[in-house]
């Protein structure tokens, strides 16, 4: 079925009228702010690179402007939305799609495991394709990354901000313990910024569309995961002292020497600052401080 801007959803005619017909009021509360641009949509479902040999996860489809373009290009479409009064509108809305499956759910609250063998062939690979509420967009994307689903890649709309963030490099402003906690499963890249006037209402942000790809493997192999995050978590606690004072106020002033020893003994600097360590270079932070795991 192709079908011209007119008819779909998003024009903003006919987003205006189903708005009204159903009498829906925009709530702040859960981040809605609805795409009304054909160009964003289209940029967005090509980026994601779908077929129909590709199911996807949408989180928060609203009226269905993106599921429209989704389920269009993927085998099935799975989306889990909050509020239950967008459940009737989309019910409407993409009535005449036999692949879409609506979850009227908290994305933070589903069992996403069970939920995802619900697809007709749920041996297909599985992206995440959403415009996120951006209230919650960094608990939303470490939830589906630290769940362990094996998400071929993410293609997801945030403000661009936290899309700058996520994708930063060493050595800049931007890089932080968010960059690596991604970085770490996802090689991540801001595919393109998108402009406030493409949505209602307008958000007071720009935005950005940011693409996540799987590794294969973790960036860096470490001795222990949860232990590599506490300490790269630790290191940018007061992001402009140095290492060393960051890893004595974790780990207590009495182990300065000791610190100090397996610092040298791992030939990292202590006066460098966590924004200049490369990930490689946290994971040799992490094994090298292990004695001190209590
Ligand atoms: N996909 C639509 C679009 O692009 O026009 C709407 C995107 S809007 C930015 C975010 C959507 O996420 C809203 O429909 C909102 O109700 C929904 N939402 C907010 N919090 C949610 C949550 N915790 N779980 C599921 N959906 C949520």
């Amino acid at each position: 079925m192709t079908k011209t801007d007119i008819d779909r959803i998003s024009n903003i005619i006919r987003t205006q009228d189903i708005l009204r017909r159903h009498d829906f009021n925009f709530k702040k509360k859960f981040g809605q702010n609805f795409l009304t641009d054909h160009n964003i949509l289209t940029k967005i479902t090509q980026t994601a690179g779908l077929s129909k040999q590709v199911n996807v996860i949408e989180i928060g489809p609203g009226i269905g402007s993106l599921t429209q373009y989704l389920l269009e290009e993927a085998a099935e479409v799975m989306a889990f939305e909050i509020d239950k009064t967008l459940i009737p509108i989309l019910d409407e809305t993409l009535e005449n799609y036999d692949n879409f499956t609506l979850v009227n759910a908290d994305i933070l609250k589903v069992d996403l495991a069970t939920q995802i063998q619900q697809f007709k062939d749920p041996s297909l690979p599985i992206k995440v394709v959403a415009n996120l509420p951006y209230y919650i967009t960094t608990p939303i994307l470490m939830h589906l990354i630290e769940s362990k689903i094996p998400f071929a890649e993410f293609v997801v709309m945030m403000q661009k901000e936290v899309a700058d963030r996520i994708a930063a490099k060493p050595n800049s402003k931007a890089y932080g313990s968010l960059s690596i906690a991604v970085q770490y499963y996802m090689e991540a890249s801001v595919a393109f910024v998108v402009p406030r006037t493409v949505f209602i209402p307008a958000p007071n942000v720009d935005s950005a569309i940011l693409k996540m790809v799987r590794r294969e493997q973790p960036l860096v192999e470490v001795q222990d995961e949860a232990w590599f995050f506490k300490t790269m978590h630790s290191a940018f606690v007061h992001r402009r002292k140095t290492l060393m004072n960051n890893m004595q106020a974790a780990f207590g002033k009495e182990n300065k020497p000791e610190i100090e020893r397996l610092l040298a003994q791992a030939e990292i600097a202590p006066t460098i600052r966590a924004e200049a360590l490369s990930i490689a270079e946290f994971g040799k932070l992490a094994d090298a401080l292990l004695p001190l795991k209590k």
